[in-house]
């Protein structure tokens, strides 16, 4: 079965699954061809990241699966969410499988994929706007910048199932590297203790970038020495983006227009 790659050249076919990267939440970062994607959706299996302007972007008369994930009790296994896509293909729909941000950053696409194929469906991959590049652009933070990051690393700060946070701490240490955790806000005590285990100092500037793009944004900064309590202060919950290292701080002698507000980051 084909992976399709490059899915401007592919026409979507009944049968098909795509796997459509719907970009963090403000529909304005929806890329045209995930639009064209969604305008011919016979079925839409979606998660909770996908915003309701999006949803409403789907045709008329589109089927809507819901198998949002709430950490709580009714979470939908990754193991069933594989085969209902692959059971609406089979029953001869175009099968959009919209998912926050890009499906192949931390968004279990490639799982998605490798069972469709196994299971002889066709399957597009279709990119969308990942949160670190979207929050960090709605925050007023460059994830690179010249002579403060040189590097920047996207990582989970999701558990594994055992409950151990295994990270390659060591390789974080470099100061000019820029962090960014996705799904990181219920780690940050023990991220921040292996940060400095590491050996990064105290007052590295942190932002966390809360339903970043979206009205609701709320952009709160300050230094891994506080940034735990800041959690606790404002409140902070996921979906969050954590952003680690000097870039931080680029713009704060700016004023920085935004759609939430940005507390500034302490001393
Ligand atoms: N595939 C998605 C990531 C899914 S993992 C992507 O490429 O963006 C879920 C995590 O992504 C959340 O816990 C949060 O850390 C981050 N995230 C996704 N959308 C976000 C948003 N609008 N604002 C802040 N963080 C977001």
């Amino acid at each position: 079965m084909t992976l399709n790659i490059n899915p401007n050249k592919q026409a979507f076919l009944k049968g098909d699954i795509a796997l459509v990267g719907a970009g963090p939440g403000d529909p304005d970062l929806l890329t045209l061809q995930a639009y064209r994607f969604i305008n011919q959706a016979d079925v839409a299996v979606y998660d909770r990241l996908v915003s309701d302007e999006i949803m409403a972007l789907l045709p008329d008369g589109c089927e809507k699966i819901y198998v949002g994930k709430k950490q709580a009790v009714h979470k939908v296994p990754q193991e069933r969410i594989n085969e209902i896509l692959v059971e609406q293909a089979q029953a001869g729909k175009r099968v959009v499988r919209l998912k926050g941000g890009d499906p192949f950053v931390f968004g279990r696409g490639g799982e998605e994929a490798l069972h469709a194929l196994a299971q002889g469906v066709a399957c597009h991959i279709v990119p969308g706007m990942t949160a670190a590049s979207s929050c960090a652009a709605y925050a007023g933070i460059p994830l690179t910048h010249r002579q403060v990051s040189r590097a920047c690393t996207l990582i989970t700060g999701h558990v594994q199932n055992d409950g151990s946070l295994d990270l390659p701490w060591t390789a974080l240490q470099d100061k000019q590297q820029t962090i960014v955790f996705y799904m990181g806000v219920k780690t940050l005590k023990t991220i921040v203790e292996q940060l400095y285990l590491a050996g990064r100092d105290r007052h590295t500037p942190v932002a966390l970038i809360q339903r970043g793009t979206t009205p609701q944004q709320k952009v709160v900064k300050g230094q891994l020495q506080d940034i735990v309590y800041l959690v606790e202060e404002h409140q902070i919950k996921p979906p969050t983006l954590i952003m680690i290292g000097d870039v931080v701080t680029t713009f704060d002698d700016h004023n920085i227009e935004n759609l939430g507000y940005v507390t500034p980051a302490s001393n």
